[in-house]
């Protein structure tokens, strides 16, 4: 009696490739004497195919290569179709849970969710709502600030009121903020579009290279600070993860840090007085609830090394799943193996 999973991968926003790894580890990871995998791709244009690939496929970029012929991925219900992966022969593979792997905008921001919704199937993560808010960087932070959880000072900015005049979004953040500041999209990950800026002219072009990934950017108080962050898990009940440390090979922890340079290592568990683990286990907590998160997140967190003051960054409702990611790692350090993990977010999913 095996379970239907479909793992979805890929994907439009800016983090397709991240995505790849973090779907191929988790299929190498899942127990196939539980699962039947059935693997969706989703292309950077956002067609969708099933495919019948490898993990290694999956990573290499080869997958669309393995499109079943024939075969529809149909996730509009009807009396007559029920929702399901369509074989060209006509029968159609029921899904008892999807897993989307898909980091970034059309993934990990409610749209995906919201399709699955629809279709009335079950499926691992976050909803709707908490998705999208934990995607939206500036929003996100406007509940941060209503729940009292602190957090750096931050301006967000909307594209067309830079086009409109750029000395004065300039000078309001040089108002509200010191240098450095970081630009980040309002909508994005794994660093993607963010820059660190230290004067006038290098804030103007941080801010349009965000501007090249979404609409919004969001303008934050740069501070020297240790990164850590906590895994969590569950929804009624959420536990914490043991906090681990990252330590960037770069000045920040950017796309190249975080994948390319292979050399930014992860300290699990991040050495810290237990005060201030419970506290950060506890304001991950806290948060993920404030957003009405569901299963799983990373919540990323700042210590400012000058000042030992503990900031929320922000959370990732869908974090990486490679094998060297935070997400995973951390749970098996608090004694989860990563299979075991996998089994608790589909049996969540199925409950939810
Ligand atoms: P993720 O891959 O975790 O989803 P992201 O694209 O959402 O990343 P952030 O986590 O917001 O981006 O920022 C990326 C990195 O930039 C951080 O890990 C940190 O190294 C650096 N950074 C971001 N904001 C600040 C800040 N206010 N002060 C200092 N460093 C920062
Ligand atoms: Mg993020
Ligand atoms: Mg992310
Ligand atoms: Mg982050």
């Amino acid at each position: 009696n095996k379970m239907n999973v479909a793992v979805l991968f890929g994907g439009k926003s800016g983090e397709h490739e991240v995505s790849l790894e973090s779907a191929a580890s988790i299929c190498r990871a899942m127990d196939k004497d539980k699962y039947n995998i059935y693997m969706i791709g989703i292309t950077k244009n956002g067609e969708w195919a099933y495919c019948k690939c490898t993990p290694d496929d999956m990573e290499s970029g080869k997958w669309l290569q393995f499109e079943v012929e024939g075969s529809n991925i149909n996730l509009i219900p009807s009396q007559s179709r029920p929702a399901g992966i369509e074989l060209e022969s006509g029968e159609i593979i029921k899904i008892d849970a999807c897993f989307p792997v898909i980091h970034g905008p059309f993934g990990e921001d409610g749209t995906l969710q919201g399709i699955f919704e629809m279709a009335s199937i079950p499926y691992v993560g976050c909803k709707v709502l908490s998705s999208s808010l934990a995607m939206d960087k500036a929003m996100f932070k406007k509940v941060m600030d209503f729940e009292g959880i602190p957090q750096v000072d931050y301006v967000s900015v909307r594209a067309y009121e830079f086009e409109k005049k750029e000395e004065d979004v300039i000078k309001m953040v040089e108002d509200m903020l010191d240098y450095p500041v970081f630009t980040k999209p309002a909508n994005m990950g794994s660093s993607v579009g963010i820059s660190k800026a230290s004067d006038a002219y290098e804030l103007a072009s941080g801010i349009r290279e965000a501007l090249k990934h979404d609409s919004k950017v969001v303008i934050e108080q740069g501070i020297n600070a240790r990164e850590i962050e906590v895994a969590v898990l569950g929804s009624e009940t959420v536990r914490a993860s043991v906090p681990g440390e990252v330590l960037s090979c770069k000045d920040f922890y950017d796309y190249e840090a975080k994948y390319l340079a292979n050399s930014s290592k992860t300290l699990i568990p991040a050495q810290l007085d237990e005060d201030v683990k419970c506290e950060i286990q506890d304001m991950a907590i806290k948060a993920f609830k404030a957003i009405d998160g569901e299963g799983i997140s990373r919540i990323d967190f700042f210590i400012e090394k000058d000042t030992n003051r503990v900031y929320i960054n922000e959370i990732n409702t869908m974090p990486g799943f490679t094998k060297i990611s935070m997400y995973p790692k951390l749970w098996d350090a608090s004694g989860m193996p990563y299979t075991k993990l996998i089994d608790e977010l589909i049996r969540l999913a199925i409950k939810k």
